[in-house]
């Protein structure tokens, strides 16, 4: 992930700039030198908006005004330009980072049910396993779908069929703690990242099975079909990990679907033998 420059940082070099562009125009007291202000105007309208647009020409006036004991006749209109600008590059940093986050939060966010979306949980299953390395910690992945959507979009129709993910995604919401990761895997199939867990991630998938089965869909039943799976006891990496989740929801689905398979090399070997 890009890191930015810290903002303590950045306050910091505005202000040792501002300072020796004050102090400069204390001593020479040539008003041309004025100039030189835009250097810490420019580093703090960026960083700190509006704010920092207007506090460096108010600043500078100050220093001018009753330091260098310029007259406002000498550089009035500069200070106002410098308001002007300032103001102007304040506002135009503050768009630029409000257009920035709501493409950030697009990037990574499913539009139907507000969960994160594939890429986002890509990104983050591969974070989530640098940590558990890190830490000597385990990962668990739930894999989640459906079971029977398209009979249901068949019968009650598409917009109907988006209510029930909503639905399906509030009960997970419900069901998970605020460290777990709930993503949009595909179009009705859901991926839970639960760090630091292993043997809890088989119970809350379970919880939810059973929260989905009690639940009324347009009067009918629903069910899905859960696979369980862990790092590193499952799988070497995170992509096999991600294999692994599937593959016992493929046995989940293959044994008569609603219910939660944990993932185990016997329960693949006897997939294949069936
Ligand atoms: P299974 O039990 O084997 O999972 O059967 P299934 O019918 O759930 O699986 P299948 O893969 O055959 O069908 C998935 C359906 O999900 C087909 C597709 O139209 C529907 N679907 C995918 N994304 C969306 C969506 O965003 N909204 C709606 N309403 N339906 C979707
Ligand atoms: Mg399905
Ligand atoms: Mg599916």
């Amino acid at each position: 992930m890009r890191r930015s420059i810290s903002k303590p940082f950045v306050l910091l070099v505005t202000i040792v700039s501002f300072g020796s562009v004050g102090l400069i125009n204390a001593i020479v007291k040539d008003f041309t030198l004025f100039a030189l202000f835009y250097l810490p105007l420019i580093l703090a309208a960026i960083y700190f908006d509006v704010r920092g647009g207007a506090l460096v020409p108010l600043g500078a006036a100050v220093i001018l005004l009753f330091v260098s004991e310029a007259s406002f006749a000498q550089i009035g209109i500069e200070i106002l330009v410098m308001f002007a600008v300032g103001l102007a590059l304040g506002q135009m940093s503050k768009r630029h980072k409000e257009v920035h986050e709501r493409l950030m939060h697009l990037s990574m966010v499913d539009k139907l049910t507000g969960l994160h979306n594939y890429g986002y949980f890509i990104d983050r299953i591969e974070e989530e396993r640098e940590r558990a390395d890190r830490f000597g910690s385990k990962l668990s992945l739930i894999m989640l779908d459906i079971d029977f959507f398209k009979s249901f979009n068949d019968k009650f129709g598409h917009a109907k069929g988006n209510e029930l993910l909503k639905k399906v995604t509030r009960i997970i919401n419900e069901q998970v703690r605020v460290v777990d990761i709930v993503a949009r895997y595909g179009g009705e199939e859901f991926a839970i990242i639960l760090p630091n867990t292993s043997g809890e991630a088989a119970e809350v998938a379970e919880r939810i099975r059973r929260t989905v089965e009690k639940e009324d869909f347009e009067g009918k039943k629903m069910t899905i079909s859960v696979g369980v799976a862990t790092y590193p006891t499952d799988a070497p990496n995170d992509l096999e990990l991600i294999d692994r989740a599937d593959q016992a929801l493929g046995f989940a689905k293959k044994q008569g679907r609603n219910r939660v398979s944990v993932y185990s090399k016997d329960l693949t070997d006897s997939a294949r033998s069936n």
